[in-house]
């Protein structure tokens, strides 16, 4: 795929494949991926100023504050990296995130990866995380050759904090009543694509490429 320039916004639910669906596009077309979780994740490691004041929203599956978020957000899109093209990973979550966005910078759509709940609940409590390189397992459906550590790098495999079940429900709570009135809001706008995402990685990738051309510029 040859892309001049490909300005996305990744939406649906935790668990939804947003997170490995940017890596395959950030890896295969060289599109920056943005993931505030990340961001947020990583501030919390590093015991950052942000990561003190995020770390308990995080644990509890909530969000963190809109005013917040888009500061950090509003910082990284003035990079020269993403003046071009960009992936947003779980930006914008809530209506006055995506507004605030809209005042500086022009997402070419909004891919929806659509999941039900039940699914979502057996992807994130399976899901393990390398430590050094962020590549994703699942203990049923994708397990590592050696149990706890990265086919990729030989990295430590971790469970996500914000996995176990009680938050990923929480997780889903905030998504269903603050992020899925955004799938309107783009729709309106006739900017959403809305993909399954209940199938494996590589369908959903094929999928994702098949269809996003007809949102981009020529
Ligand atoms: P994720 O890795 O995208 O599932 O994000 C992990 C956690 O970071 C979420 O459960 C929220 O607590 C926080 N977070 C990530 N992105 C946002 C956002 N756009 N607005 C508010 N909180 C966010």
């Amino acid at each position: 795929m040859n892309i001049q320039s490909m300005k996305l916004i990744f939406l649906g639910p935790p668990g939804a494949g947003k997170g490995t669906i940017s890596k395959m596009a950030a890896e295969r077309l060289g599109v920056p991926q943005i993931s505030t979780g990340d961001m947020f994740r990583t501030a919390v490691k590093e015991k950052t100023e942000l990561g003190l004041r995020v770390q308990a929203i995080l644990a509890a599956g909530g969000l963190v504050p809109d005013e917040l978020t888009i500061a950090i957000i509003r910082e990284r899109l003035s990079w020269p990296d993403v003046r071009q093209s960009y992936i947003l990973d779980g930006f914008p979550r809530t209506i006055p995130q995506a507004e605030a966005l809209a005042a500086f910078s022009s997402p070419d759509a909004a891919v929806d990866f659509e999941v039900r709940d039940d699914l979502i609940l057996f992807r994130l409590t399976g899901r393990r995380v390398c430590r050094a390189c962020g590549a994703i397992y699942h203990a049923v459906t994708k397990p590592p050759k050696v149990d706890g550590i990265c086919d990729l790098c030989g990295g430590e495999l971790y469970t996500r904090n914000d996995d176990r079940e009680e938050t990923v429900k929480a997780r889903l709570r905030a998504y269903h009543e603050e992020t899925e009135p955004l799938i309107g809001y783009y729709a309106g706008k006739g900017r959403l694509l809305t993909i399954d995402g209940s199938p494996d990685a590589e369908t959903v990738y094929t999928t994702f490429i098949s269809e996003i051309g007809r949102f981009l510029k020529k």
